[in-house]
Formats: structure tokens, sequence, C-alpha cells
């Protein structure tokens, strides 16, 4: 049977609780263990696939197409646990398949309540993905204990302590010791009110991890140890990082964490293994060099709308033992009479995914200037529509070539819509979504990167290239070497495209950044990054 770590928040939002979810299960991985990570978000959307980027942030793609959280990519990045549609449960999730059990007469005879209705739906997907050969299955609550909509999902997992065992449970509360300049000090009162909120809840929590911006010192954990009622070697400090927040497994080794949780959930694990990371942290603080990418992109202003790109542009940067500074520049302010002053001096170009026209003729007139420059561009299934369409309106002379999704009367629709996309009607869900087959052209530079025939990558678009221009855009020099066929699809479908006369320019229509870990950088984002160096070495 699989031991449980439940993880809530206090005090506020935002306080890394992914990260530090990841990081702990990154940990246990170190010590030998197989780990299940999993995310309970307390809102109503079904997913959240139909949020804007400005509210949620990046909504990352599971390998089965789940569109869901973006802790989720942390998981995947920092563990190799197994993430499914199962791997995100939210209050919409669970009142949908309760209603629909209750409409079929699943429920005959009863009152359909919260407890224990809504509560039995969440245990039973929380222990659906702590199955075979799982040690560990941590659950991350999300929101703020004191939420009214977590309350729920705080109730089943205090339910499931009880019922599994408190030996084979344990609860981490995550929380925040705010530090008042005034008086120069770290405070604990917003801790003490928190975790006591939990008590009431009936959740007593085993480790406090206490997120801040300065040092916690001794005194103050002995402090906090007594009022909150935890150990005083189960008081954990997660002080902000300095350079990257893969340092975090290390904050946590520093301070015994792994061998607490080890202790209290009497695992049987051997000692723990991590001088992989501590290269890649190694790296991440001395680089050999530094260079800079040039986004293309509109939601910039928010880190987390682009998060497990820019994660993975680090990771190309740690492959190639440099740091990747990025230079953030809004695709509406990119014309031709700015591109120069705005992207000169990048050693690479990148425009990543995105929906709606504001912003696409900044990017087009991005990629233009990469293409002419011959300046290294990655593009990231938006970027790859962009990037045709800038090639069928300045090498085929096709002036007013665009995709459907930005004029639907253009007489050269190069991007449109698929047959089967175009019957559509519920937004959620619908894309082409997750991991199709794609195959590489030999003798091509995706081939060379992958160095394989035959690649997996995730998708969450609607528009495709349209196959009736591939001639025309082949006979000028665009290759196609990336392409998907298969019965799930009524025609064969572009993945990947590039030109061979230009040192690097490849686009996906797939979302590469979604498969890239630290330890192991994906082998597009790796050899942009290689590019670009080149590119700075030969300017
Ligand atoms: N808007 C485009 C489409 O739906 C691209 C989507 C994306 O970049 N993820 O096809």
């Amino acid at each position: 049977m699989a031991k449980h770590i439940f993880i809530t928040g206090g005090v506020v939002s935002s306080l890394g609780k992914g990260l530090t979810s990841a990081a702990i299960g990154m940990l246990l991985e170190s010590r030998g263990l197989k780990v299940s990570v999993q995310k309970c978000d307390p809102y109503i959307n079904v997913d959240p696939g139909t949020m804007s980027p400005f509210q949620h942030g990046e909504v990352y793609v599971t390998e089965d197409g789940a569109e869901t959280d973006l802790d989720l990519g942390h998981y995947e990045r920092f563990t190799h646990a197994k993430l499914t549609r199962e791997s995100n449960i939210t209050t919409g999730k669970i009142y949908s398949s309760v209603i629909e059990r209750e409409r079929k007469g699943g429920y005959l005879g009863q009152t359909v309540q919260v407890v224990p209705h809504i509560t039995d739906e969440i245990k039973e997907a929380v222990l659906r993905v702590a199955g075979a050969g799982v040690d560990v299955a941590i659950t991350e609550i999300g929101g703020t204990v004191g939420d009214i909509e977590s309350l729920p999902f705080l109730e089943a997992v205090r339910q499931l302590g009880l019922e599994l065992g408190r030996e084979n449970v344990l609860f981490i509360h995550l929380t925040l010791l705010p530090y008042l300049r005034a008086s120069g000090e770290l405070k604990t009162k917003p801790t003490q009110h928190s975790v006591g909120k939990l008590r009431e809840i009936g959740i007593v929590p085993d480790v406090l991890i206490c997120r801040s911006e300065k040092p916690v010192g001794d005194d103050l954990k002995a402090k906090i140890s007594l009022f909150c009622n935890v150990q005083r070697k189960s008081v954990i400090e997660e002080k902000d990082v300095d350079v990257s927040i893969y340092e975090v497994p290390l904050v946590f080794v520093e301070q015994g964490l792994d061998e607490l949780i080890v202790k209290h959930l009497a695992l049987d694990a051997p000692a723990r293994s991590i001088d992989a990371w501590r290269d890649l942290v190694g790296i991440l603080k001395q680089p050999d060099r530094t260079i800079e990418i040039a986004i293309v992109g509109k939601y910039l202003n928010l880190n987390d709308a682009y998060k497990s790109m820019f994660e993975a542009l680090t990771h190309g940067g740690i492959a190639n033992r440099s740091r990747v500074r990025i230079r953030k520049v809004q695709a509406e302010d990119v014309t031709p009479e700015s591109v120069e002053g705005l992207l000169a001096g990048a050693h690479g170009i990148l425009v990543p995914g995105g929906f709606g026209e504001r912003g696409i003729e900044g990017k087009i007139e991005a990629v233009r200037f990469a293409r002419t420059r011959k300046i290294p561009y990655f593009g990231l299934c938006l970027g790859l529509q962009v990037a045709t369409v800038e090639f069928a309106r300045n090498v085929l002379g096709w002036k007013d070539a665009h995709s459907t999704e930005f004029n639907k009367d253009t007489a050269h629709p190069v991007i449109d819509l698929m047959e089967s996309q175009r019957s559509v009607e519920n937004l959620g869900g619908t894309m082409r979504l997750g991991a199709y087959p794609c195959r590489l052209k030999p003798g091509s530079a995706a081939h060379r990167a992958y160095g394989k025939d035959l690649v997996h990558e995730r998708h969450r678009h609607r528009f495709e290239v349209n196959n009736r221009y591939r001639p025309d855009l082949e006979r000028k020099g665009l290759v196609f070497s990336g392409l998907h066929r298969s019965e799930k699809v009524e025609e064969e479908l572009v993945e990947i495209i590039e030109l061979p006369e230009h040192p690097w320019f490849v686009a996906t229509q797939f979302h590469p950044e979604f498969r890239s870990k630290p330890t192991d950088a994906h082998p597009l984002f790796r050899e942009f990054i290689r590019a670009a160096l080149d590119h700075q070495q030969g300017t």
C-alpha cells in the first residue's frame, strides 16, 4: 500500500506549493522511492483549459491530452511520476461526476451531500493515482487554508488520515513568515493562525515548511514548534533561493527533510543520490557563458503564462553549460520600424504559443527579422503558424497570406482549421490535445537534434498548416521535417517546419517545452541554445 503525503498551504496564495511538492517528490525519488504527484484545485472550472493566461498562467498539457494546472509541469520536471488526466482534480470535475451519477440513479433513495458524497468522490480520486508500485503518493491541495472552496478537499484528506492510519500519512503545511522591515523581524503569528485553522478542521500538521525572505534561525524555529505543536526538527525553512528554483531540493536536503519523511512514514529507503542534481545547480550558479534570447509574445508581464517554455530554455542552457538571459519583447510593439531596435543583439528569437489576433503582425515581423538576418529562430505552435505565414507573404509574395484564425477571408489561408475542428461547439477540451507521434525527415535539423526517426510530442491547438499549400511552400525552400499520419486524424499533418539555408530555423506545431527536464533538456531547446551560442560566437 502506498503512503500518502498531503501538502496544504496557509497565510497567502502563490507560496510555491507546487514547486515544494515537486521538490519533495524529487527528494523521495533520490531515495530510490517511486512517487506519484497530484494536484487538487478548488475552482469550479472542470479544467483550466478555458481560463485566460492572465487569470491562471500556463495550461499544462499531459501526455494523455488533459489540460491541467501549471504545477503539474513542476511535478514532471522534478520527478519521473507519470502524470495523466487523473493527476489534476478540480471541484468542477468532482461535482460533475457526482451529478452525473445522481442523474443515472446512482444514489437512489439518498440525499446527495458534500459529506459524504463529494468527499468520497475526492477520496477515490486521491487513492486512484496511488496505484501499483507507488511508494509515496503526494497530493497538493490548492488554495489557502481558510478558503470556503477548499474545505471539501481538506475534509476528504482528514478522513483519509484517519482511515489509512497516522503512520501511513504525513501532513505538510506550507506557510509564510512575513518580514517586517520596520522592526527587522520575521513574524510567526499568521502561521500560528493558519495552523490553528487547520486543527479546527481536524488536521494536525506533521511538518511545517516556512517560506521567508530571510534566514529563519533556531530561536524562531523553536517558537514556531512550541506555538504550532510541531516537533522542532519538523520546522523547515524554505528561504527564497538566490539563483534558481532547482536549488529548493538542496535546501531541504541540508535540513534533512527527506530523512524526516522516510522515518515518519517508516519507509525502507536506500541512501540518497543527488549528484546529477547538484551538478545542474552548479552550472546554473557558474555558467561558462551567457546568451540572450528574445521572446516575442503577449503574455510577458506574467512569467507564469509561459512557465514551461522559460524552464525549457533554462534546461537548454544547462545542457550547454550556459545561462540564458531572456529579453521580453511585447509582440504589439514590433513593427517594421521598431524591429531592429527591439531585436538587434539577441542571439536567438523565439515566438511562443498563443491565441487571438493581438500582436500577430509583430510576431510575423519578428520572424522576418530572424529569417533574413540569419538569427536562430524557434517557433512553438503559434510560432510555427506565424513563420509559415511570413514565408508565404515574403518569400512566395502572397501578401494577404494568413491563418484563418485571424483572417477568414484571405485568398491564401496557409494555416487553417482541420475539417474535424469546424464542427466543434464546446470550447473546453476540444482542441487537438496531448501526445501524437511525429515522423522526422532524415537529414533535417530536427532529426539531428532528436537522433531518432519517430518522436511523440504534445499538442494544444486547433489550426494546422494547410496541406493544399505544401507543394508551393516546399518549392521555395520550406522543409516539412516532421509529419503526423494516423487514423486519429483525417489527413497528414505538419508537425515541424525548418529552413535548411538558415543556421537554425525550426518551428513546431507541438509544444516541446512540456517534455523538457533540468536533468534532460529537450533536444530542440538544447540545439536552439547551441545555435544561439554559435551565433554569439560569430557576431
Ligand atoms: N491559436 C493557435 C491554434 O489554435 C495556436 C495555439 C497555440 O499556440 N497553442 O492553432
